[in-house]
C-alpha cells in the first residue's frame, strides 16, 4: 500500500531539486539524453563493412537486403501465398532462403570456394554448418 511506503518519509523545509537521473552529475545534458535514447538498443556490426565497401551501390543494397533477410526468396513468397517452388532451384534439396542461397547451398559453397581460390583464399568459404551469411 502507498501508506506503507510513505509512513517513514519525512518532509523537510528544503527546496525541491530537479535531478536528471540519467547522468551521474544529476544535471541534464543533451549528450546524456541522446545516450539514453539508445539505451537497450542493439548494434548491427555488418553495416559498416557493407556500406563503406568499394562495391557498387546495387551490390551494397543487395548485401544489405540479404543480411536483413528481406530478399524475395521462396520462403518469403510462401509466407505471402505467392506461387513458388518447394525446394532450392540449384540443389533441389532444401527450402530456398537467402541464407541458403548465399552460404548453405552446396552450389554456393562451391562458388565461394572457386572465387576465393582465385585469390589464394580457398580456406575461407563457408563451412557446412554455416547457416547465416552475416556471421560468415
Ligand atoms: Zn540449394
Amino acid at each position: 500500500m502507498i501508506w506503507d511506503l510513505l509512513r517513514d518519509f519525512a518532509l523537510t523545509e528544503a527546496m525541491d531539486q530537479h535531478r536528471w537521473r540519467h547522468d551521474s552529475s544529476g544535471v541534464f545534458t543533451s549528450k546524456s539524453a541522446y545516450r539514453q535514447f539508445f539505451q537497450g538498443s542493439t548494434t548491427f556490426e555488418p553495416w559498416c563493412r557493407v556500406w563503406k565497401s568499394w562495391a557498387p551501390p546495387k551490390c551494397k543494397t543487395f548485401l544489405w537486403l540479404a543480411i536483413k533477410d528481406k530478399c524475395w526468396t521462396m520462403d518469403k513468397l510462401s509466407k505471402r501465398g505467392l506461387p513458388h517452388r518447394d525446394k532450392c532451384v540449384l540443389c533441389d534439396q532444401e527450402e530456398e532462403t537467402i541464407q541458403h542461397i548465399l552460404v548453405g547451398c552446396v552450389f554456393a559453397r562451391e562458388f565461394w570456394y572457386k572465387l576465393l581460390s582465385a585469390f589464394g583464399l580457398q580456406q575461407l568459404p563457408p563451412d557446412n554448418d554455416e547457416d547465416y551469411f552475416a556471421h560468415w
